[in-house]
C-alpha cells in the first residue's frame, strides 16, 4: 500500500521537472535559482531515510549517486552538494546540488548566507534530456539497479 499525506506538497505532486523515476522514487529537476539543482523524491511519504528498508535505502542512494554522476558529466561543477533534511517538507527528498565557486552562495550552502551575486550561468540547452539520457545509461550498466523514465 502506497502511504501519502494530502497536504504534503510531494504527495500532492512530482516537486520538479521529472527526468526519471520508478516504482520507487523520482528525479526531478527543482525549480531553484541554483541551474542543474536536482530531487530525489522517494514516492511513498516517509519522513526519514531509516524508515526504508535496507534495499530501499540502497536503492535510494544508488539514485542519488547517479544523478551526482551524471550532473559531474553534464555540467562539470566545481563541487557537489548532498542533503537530506525534511524539515519543511518531511517527505523524504535528497538534494543534489552542483556548485560552483562563484555562485551566489559559495562556499556556504545553498541555504546559508549569500555571499555575492551569483554569475550568471544557465542550463545547456535540452538539458533535462541529457540528463534523463545520462541517468538511463548509469542504470543500465551492468551490475546497478534499473530506472525508468519518466511517464
Ligand atoms: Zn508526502
Amino acid at each position: 500500500m502506497r502511504h501519502s499525506d494530502s497536504h504534503c506538497p510531494f504527495c500532492a505532486g512530482d516537486g520538479g521537472q521529472v527526468v526519471s523515476r520508478d516504482a520507487r522514487c523520482r528525479v526531478v529537476l527543482a525549480d531553484e535559482p541554483f541551474p542543474g539543482f536536482c530531487r530525489v523524491i522517494w514516492n511513498d511519504h516517509v519522513a526519514e531515510f531509516t524508515d526504508l528498508a535496507p534495499a530501499d535505502r540502497a536503492h535510494c542512494m544508488s539514485v542519488v549517486a547517479a544523478v551526482e554522476t551524471a550532473l559531474r558529466a553534464l555540467l562539470s561543477p566545481d563541487k557537489m552538494n548532498l542533503a537530506c533534511f525534511g524539515n519543511l517538507t518531511p517527505h523524504l527528498h535528497w538534494h543534489v546540488i552542483p556548485r560552483f565557486a562563484d555562485d551566489s552562495h559559495f562556499p556556504n550552502s545553498v541555504w546559508g548566507a549569500c555571499q555575492r551575486p551569483g554569475a550568471a550561468r544557465t542550463l545547456p540547452s535540452h538539458f533535462a534530456e541529457s540528463l534523463a539520457t545520462h541517468l538511463m545509461k548509469i542504470f543500465s550498466a551492468p551490475s546497478t539497479l534499473t530506472m525508468g523514465s519518466p511517464s
